[in-house]
């Protein structure tokens, strides 16, 4: 654990926060600033920095997040059928150029609003 990382302070207890889902692996959270009405964090409980840090070994790690993602955008009412209006985004930001702000790699579920194609 990162001793001032906010997200392994979480994970870990020290913090409060509003904690959706979790498993041995990842616990998902409520965005502090949401841009849409749905905006959950999916949090590994592991401190690894950015997507820069991971190793071919994390793959399976990964791939879990994004299993817990469409879990919860399903529980949050934003799956449906090819072509309905349904729908979700999930973004990785790596780095500060890439808009990372908390350095605790993590997925956002956005979604419940339009979105439109990424530019
Ligand atoms: P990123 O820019 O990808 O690193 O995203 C970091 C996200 O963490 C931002 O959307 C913040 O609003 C969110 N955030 C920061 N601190 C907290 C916190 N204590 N609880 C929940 N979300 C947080
Ligand atoms: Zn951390």
């Amino acid at each position: 654990m990162a001793q001032q990382c906010i997200f392994c302070r979480i994970v870990a207890g020290e913090l409060p926060s509003d904690i959706l889902y979790q498993d041995d692996k990842s616990v998902v959270i409520r965005d502090i600033h949401p841009v849409a009405p749905t905006h959950l964090l999916i949090v590994p409980r592991v401190h690894i920095p950015t997507l820069n840090h991971v190793s071919p070994e994390d793959a399976p790690l990964l791939g879990h997040l994004l299993v817990v993602a469409r879990h919860m955008a399903r529980e949050a009412g934003l799956t449906g059928e090819p072509g309905d209006e349904k729908g979700y985004r999930v973004v990785l930001n790596c780095g500060r150029g890439g808009g990372q702000a908390v350095f605790h790699l993590h997925l956002h579920l956005i979604g419940g609003r339009p979105l439109r194609g990424i530019g």
